[in-house]
């Protein structure tokens, strides 16, 4: 059975979640923006922070603290800005535990967003950088109801016909109730008599109350010239609407977080991120990998080995931001406290893959321009890319797949991973497997410096977007282990969106700079 909370789990599953944006807000997008400013910081008065890691979250902190005067060194152990924000071109290595390297074929303009890929109008922290760094944005298409809905058996569904069909058949069932006066102890007359008419425009019912079917489920004729009418197809059967498993997905795009119109920014998710970047003072070192965190008599200090030249470095600071995924910290030598450790080893992460293919737009010659068809089994989903629009290429990702499935399905070798998600496209728009080439995969839980593609609080348990996140870890960690504050999305109540990541660290920053003017009070 398909509850609100299981839709949710569902949705949730298929990656970070979502927001959007209708088109008014889109046109008002700066003005909305331009309101998710910091509160300002106390004075740095030259302090010394250093922030380890260069997402999203240490991008944030390492910006906004040095905009209130603190000296920051911001090390980051990737050769680029951006951690999970990955934007994979036509050349880029994917590295992943236990995997031999594959290197991506894409041809000019084409990429793929191995990590966050749309970006909701209520998230204006993220869209306030944007505005403040001049990062072009563009509509991400999130729903289309000229995708598909794809049953277990294979059969399609576009999701205009299954959204406005059932409509039709449970207006036409409502109805009936009514009129059988079956209703009569629920609803008013006075209601009653406005329900009904409603009713009828709401499934397009015909002067009886019955539904035959409706021109908004699509027309097996288009009006032509002269006296060439239109047609429309007749009402898909309530039982073949049931039998398709994907059904509840078309209830995706009314989830705040999955809104149908959301955004992108323009060449790539990472252009936010070199935003940052090139506003800094003090730009990220790359290949900087952190190795040791040790608290000292007046500070931290943090030993890094730079991975170009094997060169050992330690940096002495006053304070410490970490944003270190809690994965990949619970390896790092560091003098952390007992609880801290345990509460940073209690943190679990989730399983998410993505693959993407390079392909010829055979879907826009079946009027599918942006969106996603939902089709279920490990690959969940095919989305359509929303850049490039009429242009001869783009790129097609195959799977988006995330949970229990998604960790299954990982431990399959790559190239079958490949092979079954081009099948799954071949099923969906037959004759086009082949034409998927230069294949590429990406599953989180083994890419180094992320071990995962955000925390699992599920505790083995379903959870939907909307649950709390509170437990015993999760609360120690807001708290600084001596001068060392951690920040990151995953110590937000949005582990899965940037937006967490920026509300993390702004929280903490605040926190840094309110006990460093109380330490370092002005002379
Ligand atoms: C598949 C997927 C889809 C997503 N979809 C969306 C979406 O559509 N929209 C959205 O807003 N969000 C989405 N998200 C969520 C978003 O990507 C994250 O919430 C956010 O990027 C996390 O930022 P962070 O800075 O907290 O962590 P990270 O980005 O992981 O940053 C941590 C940094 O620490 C560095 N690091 C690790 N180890 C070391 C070390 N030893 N020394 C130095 N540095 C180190 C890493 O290299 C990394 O740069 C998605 C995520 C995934 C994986």
């Amino acid at each position: 059975m398909i509850t609100r909370r299981n839709l949710l789990t569902r949705l949730g599953l298929l990656g970070g979640l979502g927001v959007t944006v209708n088109a008014m807000q889109l046109l008002g997008l700066n003005g909305a923006a331009r309101a998710a400013e910091l509160p300002p910081l106390p004075p740095g008065r030259g302090l010394h922070v250093v922030v380890l890691g260069a997402g999203i979250t240490g991008l944030v902190a390492a910006y906004e603290l040095e905009q209130a005067g603190y000296r920051v060194t911001l090390l980051e152990a990737r050769d680029r800005v951006g951690g999970r924000a990955w934007t994979i071109r036509d050349g880029d290595r994917i590295e992943m535990v236990g995997e031999a390297t594959q290197t991506a074929k894409f041809s000019d303009g084409i990429y793929m967003n191995a990590g966050p890929a749309r970006i909701p109008s209520f998230h204006t922290g993220l869209l306030g950088y944007c505005d403040k760094f001049g990062v072009p944005l563009e509509v991400e298409v999130n729903s289309s109801r000229s995708a598909f809905i794809m049953g277990k058996d294979g059969t399609k569904i576009r999701q205009r016909v299954a959204v406005n069909d059932m409509r039709g058949h449970i207006a036409e069932l409502l109805a009936k109730a009514l009129n059988q006066g079956s209703l009569d102890q629920a609803i008013s007359p006075a209601d009653k008599a406005r329900l009904l008419p409603f009713l009828r425009m709401y499934g397009d019912l015909a002067a009886d109350g019955s539904f035959k079917g409706s021109e908004r489920s699509g027309m097996t004729a288009f009006p032509g010239a002269g006296v060439t009418f239109a047609a429309n197809g007749t009402a898909l059967p309530l039982e073949q609407l049931l039998a398709n498993e994907q059904l509840p997905m078309t209830l995706f795009d009314d989830a705040l977080y999955m809104q149908a119109t959301m955004v992108e920014p323009v060449g790539g998710m990472d252009r936010i991120h070199a935003g940052f970047d090139r506003n800094l003072r003090a730009p990220a070192i790359r290949g900087a990998e952190v190795t040791r965190i040790r608290h000292s008599a007046k500070g931290v200090d943090v030993v890094w080995r730079d991975k170009r030249s094997g060169a050992v470095r330690t940096v002495a600071a006053d304070y410490m931001v970490c944003t270190i995924p809690f994965a990949v910290l619970k390896d790092i030598d560091a003098d952390f406290a007992p609880a801290t450790k345990r509460a940073i080893a209690g943190i679990r992460y989730d399983y998410s893959n993505k693959i993407a293919f390079e392909a010829p737009r055979f879907w826009e010659k079946e009027q599918i321009y942006g969106g996603i068809s939902f089709v279920g089994g490990p690959t969940s989903l095919v989305w359509y890319p929303s850049a490039g629009l009429h242009t001869a290429r783009g790129m097609l990702l195959a799977c988006y797949g995330s949970g229990p499935d998604a960790a299954v399905f990982e431990k399959r070798p790559l190239p079958e991973q490949i092979e079954f998600a081009r099948g799954v496209v071949e099923r969906l728009h037959p004759g086009h497997g082949s034409d998927l080439v230069n294949g590429i995969v990406v599953n989180w839980h083994k890419v180094p410096y992320s071990l995962g593609p955000w925390p699992d609080f599920s505790d083995g348990k379903a959870r939907g977007f909307e649950d709390p996140i509170d437990t015993p870890d999760f609360r120690r960690l807001l708290d600084p282990d001596g001068r060392v504050y951690f920040a990151s999305a995953a110590l937000s109540q949005t582990p899965g969106w940037q937006e967490g990541g920026i509300a993390s660290a702004r929280t903490q920053i605040a926190k840094l700079a309110a006990r460093a003017a109380a330490e370092h009070p002005a002379a």
